[in-house]
């Protein structure tokens, strides 16, 4: 039996997205494993410099962006061959939501980059950090390096 029967890709669209799916692809490559992709939208806090009041996404431009990424995360599905119905994007927090995905479609490994679009400052992003630390499940952080 294979090691690992579902992983789940976390991809945040950044420049190392093709190599975390590159790694778990090989990783699910020799045996009959299910390989599923998700992104989360997050809700970016518009700060006005005047006032400062903390806007939070209003529906309008929540479903923009979600659609907006449904558009990313099915271009990757089609590069790498990840069907429709293994994609999953919801709007909400990553570091829980990537978690609560796992847990409700028996996912037993998560992939993610150990960085993501913040940049890397830390040893360890703090999606992938918080990732790690709730996944029920095992979890491959890939060592990415700085392209700049
Ligand atoms: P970060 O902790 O934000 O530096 O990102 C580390 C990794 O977590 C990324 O390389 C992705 O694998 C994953 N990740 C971060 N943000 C998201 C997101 N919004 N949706 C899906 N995966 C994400």
């Amino acid at each position: 039996m294979a090691l690992y029967q579902h992983i789940l890709i976390a991809a945040d669209f950044s420049d190392h997205t093709d190599m975390v799916i590159q790694r778990a692809k090989a990783l699910a490559a020799a045996n009959n494993t299910r390989l599923s992709l998700c992104h989360i939208v997050e809700d970016f806090p518009l700060t006005d410099f005047a006032y400062e009041p903390m806007i939070s996404v209003d529906a309008d431009m929540r479903d923009a962006l979600l659609d907006a990424g449904k558009k990313q995360l099915s271009a990757l599905g089609q590069k790498f061959d990840i069907a429709t119905e293994n994609q999953w994007i919801e709007f909400g927090s990553p570091g829980r939501d990537i978690v609560r995905i796992a847990e409700e479609n028996n996912v037993d490994l998560i992939v993610v980059g150990s960085h993501g679009r913040k940049g890397i400052k830390m040893l360890l992003g703090s999606t992938a950090n918080a990732i790690l630390h709730h996944a029920l499940c095992d979890v491959l952080a890939v060592r990415l390096q700085d392209k700049s």
